[in-house]
């Protein structure tokens, strides 16, 4: 299980490492968090913080993403951030195909696939996104925008392990809007996910293959979400960005592995 949180375009140096230090403390007291645990916690900064937030976290079995990457190993792009630069800085996870950088920034099934394969070649597990929007779901056409998705971003892709990939179901219009999608409605999506991951992958690694539900994901409703056999854990926006409340999305994801382990 893994909970990661998206801090986005939020947070100053200054705010950056005070949340860094209050969630370095929150989690010691929670059991079975960490690289060794049943919980992997990330969080992704934007680029400038990654480095010192590394400093203040490393050891403390919470890991550093980031929110984007380009697919290129150096070169011409005013701009952009290389996967050896994000590595270089202690990234283990990069976040790859977001609704926002889909929608904003013209970010393609074709793009997400080029940086996955460049992620994994650096060693980065990347966090690839797909989700519908909302008149593709009240088309009753998620199943397929969301196969297509992985099927483009996924493609020429291989696994050695399943802990080389993540996804995250984000339904477009549960971000930011606290509408969140129901447990019944987020382990369909999962299940169907599943299926497309173990036909790829084969039985061992593509069912191993963490998937992380993201979409207004808080405390008061990450339990049933994570109670869902194919939940893996989470993508946390805004929640992310409050310690208590991250903190407290943490140990939903603790008490749901301690209850199914
Ligand atoms: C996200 O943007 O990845 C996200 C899940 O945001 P929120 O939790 O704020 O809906």
């Amino acid at each position: 299980m893994l909970v990661a949180g998206n801090w986005k375009m939020n947070l100053d140096l200054v705010a950056a490492r005070q949340l860094a230090s209050a969630l370095r403390s929150g989690v010691s007291g929670v059991d079975g968090v960490g690289p060794s645990g049943r919980v992997d916690v990330a969080v992704c900064p934007p680029f400038v913080n990654i480095d010192a937030l590394y400093g203040i976290l490393h050891g403390s079995g919470i890991r550093i993403g980031a929110q984007n990457m380009h697919s290129a190993d150096a070169g011409a792009y005013t701009g952009e951030i290389s996967a050896s630069m994000l590595r270089a800085v202690g990234c283990h996870y990069v976040i790859l195909g977001h609704s926002e950088r889909r929608e904003y920034f013209g970010e393609t099934d074709a793009d997400v696939q080029e940086k996955a394969i460049q992620a994994m070649n650096h060693r980065m597990v990347p966090i690839v996104c797909v989700g519908e929007r909302l008149d593709d779901r009240d088309a009753g056409r998620e199943e397929e925008i969301v196969g297509r998705q992985l099927n483009e971003g996924l493609k020429e892709m291989s696994l050695s392990g399943s802990r080389e990939l993540v996804i995250a179901y984000e339904p477009v219009w549960a971000i930011g809007t606290g509408r969140t999608a129901s447990p019944e409605q987020a382990q369909a999506m999962h299940a169907f996910i599943r299926s497309r991951l173990i036909s790829q992958f084969g039985d061992a690694i593509g069912g191993g293959v963490d998937i992380l539900y993201g979409g207004s994901m808080k405390p008061d409703n990450a339990a049933e979400l994570l109670a869902q056999p194919d939940v893996n854990g989470g993508l946390i926006g805004g929640a992310a960005l409050k310690a208590d409340a991250f903190l407290a999305i943490i140990k939903a994801a603790a008490e749901a592995t301690a209850e199914s382990a």
